[in-house]
C-alpha cells in the first residue's frame, strides 16, 4: 500500500508501505480522505510542531475518515464491515491523574496518529490502510458523507476551544486566524450561540472563508484603520499561532474577558503581554486537541451543509507534495483533503 511518509524539513515521500495487521481488539480501515493540518504542514517544513521534532521517519496524518475492512479478533466489536467511518485519532492510557479527571486530551501517556510528541513516533492515517483500536471507529451519521466528514477532527478542535472559552452564548467573540481552524471556531461558536464573531488575519482570502463559516465581521489584522476591529469582546480565540495573534486578543477581550489559546506558537519563548492578564484580570486557558467533542462534531457536520464550502481540494495522494504546498498556502486553499482511492 502507498502512504505519505515525513522524512525531514522538506522531505516528504510518498512510499509503499508494509500493510497493516489489525492486533486483538484492532480494526482495519481502507482510508478514504485525509486532511492535511497545519501540524501536519510544520512537519514538512520544520521537521516539527510546536515543542515536538521529528527523530524517525513517520506516517503523517491525524485527520481520516475511510470504511471498516476488518477486525483483529472476533470479539472485537464496532461498525459492520463496510461501514463508512471516522476515526478518533487519540488513544489515552485511561489511568494517569488526568485521565481520572475527565481530561483525557492532555493525558500524559495518549497516543495520537501521526504525532512525534513520543518517542517512538506514533505513525498515522495517510496511508491506504490504517490500524486503529476498534473503540475509536465512529459510524457517520445519516447523510453525512465521507468528504464532509474528513472535517470532524478539525471541527472537533474547534469545539473543544469554544468550550474552554465557558458560557459564549449572547457574546461577541473574537477568533485571530482565520486558517481552517480558526474557521472551525467561527462556526463552532456560532453554534454555540455567540451573537457576534469578529475574525482577523492577513490575507483577504483566507478572511472569504471566515465570511463562509458564519462569521459576521472580518479584519485585515495588519490594517489599524480596518472599521471592523472591534472596541473590545467579551471571549478571544487565538488561532493564528504566532504571538502577535495572542497580543490582539490579550489587548481586544473586556476585563475579566477570557482568552482561549489555540494555535501552537513557535518552538521556545513567546512575547507575552502579561501585564494586561493582571491589570484586567484576563482568564488565559489553553486549548488541546479534544476528546468526546468528536461525536459532537460528527452531529454538526451532518446537519449544516455549508461545511462543505471549507473543503476547498482533493488531491490524489500520489500528488501529496503538490496537496502540501496548496494547504501551505492560503491564499489559495482552506482544507486540503488527500484522496486515497484514487
Ligand atoms: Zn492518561
Amino acid at each position: 500500500m502507498l502512504g505519505c511518509v515525513i522524512h525531514g524539513p522538506g522531505d516528504l515521500r510518498v512510499a509503499e508501505l508494509p500493510t497493516p495487521e489489525p492486533g486483538p481488539g484492532e480494526a482495519l480501515v481502507a482510508v478514504r480522505y485525509g486532511g492535511v493540518c497545519g501540524s501536519d504542514l510544520h512537519y514538512w517544513r520544520h521537521g516539527g510542531v510546536g515543542d515536538f521534532l521529528l527523530e524517525e521517519p513517520m506516517v503523517l496524518g491525524h485527520e481520516v475518515v475511510g470504511t471498516v475492512l476488518g477486525y483483529g479478533s472476533p470479539d472485537a466489536s464496532g461498525p459492520a464491515v463496510g461501514t463508512a467511518v471516522a476515526v478518533h485519532p487519540a488513544t489515552p492510557c485511561g489511568v494517569c491523574p488526568e485521565c481520572a479527571d475527565g481530561r483525557r486530551n492532555i493525558c500524559r501517556d495518549t497516543r495520537y496518529l501521526g504525532s512525534a510528541a513520543r518517542f517512538p513516533h506514533v505513525q498515522g492515517g495517510f496511508a491506504a490502510r490504517v490500524v486503529v483500536p476498534a473503540d475509536q471507529l465512529r459510524p457517520l451519521p445519516a447523510g453525512l458523507a465521507l468528504r464532509r466528514a474528513a472535517l470532524a477532527e478539525p471541527l472537533s478542535v474547534a469545539l473543544h476551544a469554544v468550550r474552554r472559552a465557558g458560557q459564549v452564548a449572547g457574546k461577541h467573540v473574537l477568533v485571530t486566524g482565520a486558517g481552517p481552524i480558526g474557521c472551525l471556531v467561527v462556526a463552532a461558536a456560532k453554534a454555540a450561540g455567540a451573537a457576534q464573531v469578529t475574525v482577523t488575519d492577513l490575507l483577504p482570502a483566507a478572511l472569504r472563508y471566515a465570511t463562509a463559516a458564519g462569521a459576521d465581521t472580518v479584519v485585515r489584522a495588519d490594517d489599524p484603520s480596518d472599521p471592523g476591529w472591534p472596541a473590545e469582546a467579551d471571549v478571544a480565540v487565538e488561532a493564528s499561532g504566532v504571538a502577535a495573534g495572542l497580543e490582539t486578543c490579550l489587548r481586544l477581550v473586556r476585563r475579566g474577558g477570557v482568552v482561549v489559546q489555540l494555535g501552537m506558537l513557535p518552538p521556545g519563548q513567546s512575547p507575552f503581554a502579561g501585564n494586561l492578564v493582571v491589570s484586567r484580570e484576563i482568564e488565559l486557558r489553553g486549548a488541546f486537541r479534544f476528546d468526546t467533542e468528536f461525536d459532537d462534531a460528527l452531529e454538526l457536520l451532518a446537519a449544516e451543509p455549508a461545511f462543505d464550502g471549507l473543503v476547498s481540494a482533493v488531491v490524489p495522494l500520489r500528488e501529496a507534495e503538490s496537496a502540501f504546498a496548496l494547504a501551505a498556502d492560503r491564499g489559495r486553499s482552506c482544507k486540503v483533503l488527500l484522496d486515497f482511492a484514487s
